[in-house]
């Protein structure tokens, strides 16, 4: 498994892959890697890329004032480990100052999917994304990059993005992985303590009540965001930040009935801030 620390390293094996021949796929993370991460590369591979490259970068430009970019999660070693046995080819650790040389000045907004939900929550953030995603997809030069569920807006951002600046690269989504107990793994789920853990249950826990509640026959969409919302809101220990049904391609706003939504929640539990969801009737 190569390791490349710069942009120059990253194009020059993206362009010696592409000269032989490989599909490449590229899976973004921020570190602090789990099982969820882990999927993606497997995803990479059953799309047929027979060259993986994952990075590593934690991103400060989509961290807000106050946020958790300087105690984020980290663990280089660990990291390296998993993608080694996960059979990734090539990782791309590039330092902040490789990213981010003194005087960037240039950023790429994505307007109308990056409002609402997290980016009401956190100002800048998917401008944040999306920059990083952008020069990952220059540095990386991929065929194909798969990106989890988990992040439903993200993922719906980064397909605008794709999309809009004609970066030619395939964008794959991959279902999202789930502790036993229901909770959606996060490498932000190492900041739970025994209680918050516990309490962590609750997203996902509303999240399969509206499932059951679809299964049932309704298909009121606020019926079943309150339902979600409700599973939150009872949990003494989280703080919900929003519950909402948005339609599961678009992303818009969606009330009335619907036959296939996609409910999306976020929540603080203690101090960490946990987002889910799931899509229903697709
Ligand atoms: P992160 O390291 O949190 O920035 O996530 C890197 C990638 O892994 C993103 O595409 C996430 O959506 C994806 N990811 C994170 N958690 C999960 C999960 N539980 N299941 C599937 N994908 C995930």
């Amino acid at each position: 498994m190569e390791r490349l620390r710069t942009p120059p390293a990253m194009r020059s094996w993206a362009d010696a892959r592409r000269a032989e021949g490989a599909r490449i796929g590229l899976v973004p993370t921020m570190g602090c890697l789990h099982e969820g991460h882990v999927s993606l590369v497997r995803v990479a591979k059953e799309t047929g890329c027979s060259a993986v490259a994952a990075t590593i970068f934690v991103n400060p430009t989509q961290f807000g004032p106050g946020e958790d970019f300087e105690k984020y999660p980290r663990d280089e070693a660990r990291d390296l480990a998993m993608l080694e046995a996960a059979g990734v080819d090539a990782v791309y650790l590039p330092g902040v100052k490789d990213m981010y040389p003194e005087g960037h000045q240039t950023f790429i907004e994505v307007t109308g999917v990056s409002r609402g939900l997290c980016g009401a929550a956190r100002p800048g953030h998917f401008r944040g994304v999306a920059t990083v995603v952008a020069k990952l997809f220059l540095a990386a030069k991929p065929h194909v990059a798969v990106f989890g569920e988990k992040d439903c807006q993200q993922l719906a951002v980064i397909r605008a993005m794709t999309r809009d600046l004609d970066f030619g690269v395939e964008i794959v989504g991959a279902p999202i992985v789930r502790e036993e107990d229901g909770l959606a793994m996060s490498s932000r789920n190492a900041y739970l303590s025994g209680g918050d853990r516990i309490a962590a249950r609750c997203l996902s826990r509303g999240l399969f009540r509206a499932k059951d509640l679809f299964g049932k026959g309704e298909r009121d969409a606020g019926t079943l965001v309150a339902a979600a919302g409700a599973a939150i809101d009872g949990e003494p220990l989280a703080k919900l930040e929003y519950a909402e049904g948005r339609d599961p391609v678009t992303l818009a706003p969606l009330s009335g009935r619907a036959d296939a939504v996609t409910i999306l929640v976020a929540a603080k539990v203690g101090p960490t801030r946990l987002i889910d969801n799931i899509t229903l009737g697709n």
